[in-house]
């Protein structure tokens, strides 16, 4: 099990990255942002096999949390907890349907509630497994529920009854887990819509958990934090690493490693744009209508019904403008991002 490290909770540094975005943050948003609706109140977890021995937990109602599962001989992994106790136990019965082995393993794909506050509703025998940053981050609680109240209908019952419990076992950059004739990649490549996204692979069916990293078919990169050139970076790594089949998203419809595809150059093109609006001395409303989404973004899915289509380009159009405001703020108040890139312009153009 290399890259494995014993979380020591109380040595690990109080602070939380200055990238994190303040609660309030979501009162700011531009206009036509809409908060994702994640409370979880008649959502049910459909279970799917994509291979032997791997499952995804497939959210009914959009977008709240997918979440899934992976045997071996030894025992199962899962992955996410959920946002509370009552949907970590409709996972542990999802389960429960399939085997009786041991629940070896939860992973936290990021730090967000939605992904963690299930946690302590495990067996105590379990261990919670998350990447380092997002360990850290998850033991600022109290923020973490003020900044999920929007998205659950400002209803404070949702996790009313959730107790934190964080990790047993942290990774770095990589961990490997043994499930007994089944081996489990956790791979953190970078910062990208938090600072510890993990993605967890199944080598032998390439089928990858995203989390919040990569969401369902027909999205776009959600920055919720900022940090284009990062994210940027964290998928080109992705793409080196690993050949993914079938993605289970945090969020949304099932979707494949082509969205990779949709990702890469949505990133690139965002920081061109801002880029371009900030040198030409233009304002936030200026640069984001000099920014719209692409229409090779706003393709919708074949078959799906059309409110629910409605709802999620007007969703993903409001994750669009949040993303150039973050990219837009992140760019104005680095001084030394914008020299970087003005240095790097000239070499360019040498
Ligand atoms: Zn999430």
């Amino acid at each position: 099990m290399k890259g494995i490290s014993k979380a020591a909770h109380a040595g690990l540094s109080p602070l939380i990255p200055a990238v994190l975005a303040p609660p309030e943050v979501m009162t700011q948003a531009p206009p036509g942002f809409i908060p994702p609706p994640l409370n979880p109140s008649g959502a049910r977890l459909e279970t799917k096999e994509l291979a032997p021995g791997v499952y995804g937990l497939l959210s009914s109602k959009l977008p709240v949390d997918n979440s899934g599962f992976v045997v071996g001989e030894h025992g199962v992994l899962v992955i996410d907890a959920h946002i509370n106790g009552a949907m970590a136990g409709l996972i542990q019965t999802a389960v429960r349907q399939v085997t009786n082995k041991p629940i070896l393993y939860v992973v936290n794909t990021n730090y967000h509630g939605d992904h963690t506050f299930g946690n302590y509703a495990f067996p105590q025998e379990t261990l919670i497994v998350a990447q380092q940053k997002t360990a850290e981050i998850m033991r600022d609680f109290e923020r973490e529920k003020q900044l999920l109240l929007p998205t659950v209908g400002n209803d404070p019952t949702v996790f009313g009854d959730v107790r934190l419990r964080l990790p047993d076992l942290v990774l770095d950059e990589y961990l490997e887990l043994d499930l007994g004739g089944r081996v489990v990649e956790l791979h953190h490549f970078g910062h990208g819509n938090t600072p510890g996204d993990t993605v967890v692979f199944v080598p032998e069916a390439r089928v990858a958990w995203t989390g919040n990293l990569i969401l369902g078919e027909g999205t776009i990169p959600f920055l919720i934090e900022g940090g284009a050139g990062a994210y940027l970076e964290t998928m080109a790594k992705f793409t080196h690493t690993l050949e993914v089949g079938t993605i289970v998203p945090g969020h949304g419809l099932l979707t494949s490693g082509a969205i990779l595809g949709r990702y890469l150059p949505y990133l690139s093109e965002l920081i061109e744009s801002v880029r371009k609006a900030i040198r030409a001395g233009q304002n936030l409303d200026e640069a984001i209508a000099a920014t719209p989404l692409g229409q090779q973004y706003t393709e919708d899915i074949a078959g799906s019904d059309p409110p629910l289509v409605a709802q999620f380009a007007a969703f993903r159009a409001g994750i669009h403008r949040w993303n150039v405001w973050r990219t837009y703020q992140g760019m104005k108040g680095d001084p030394t991002s914008i020299q970087h890139l003005a240095r790097g312009l000239s070499l360019a153009s040498v």
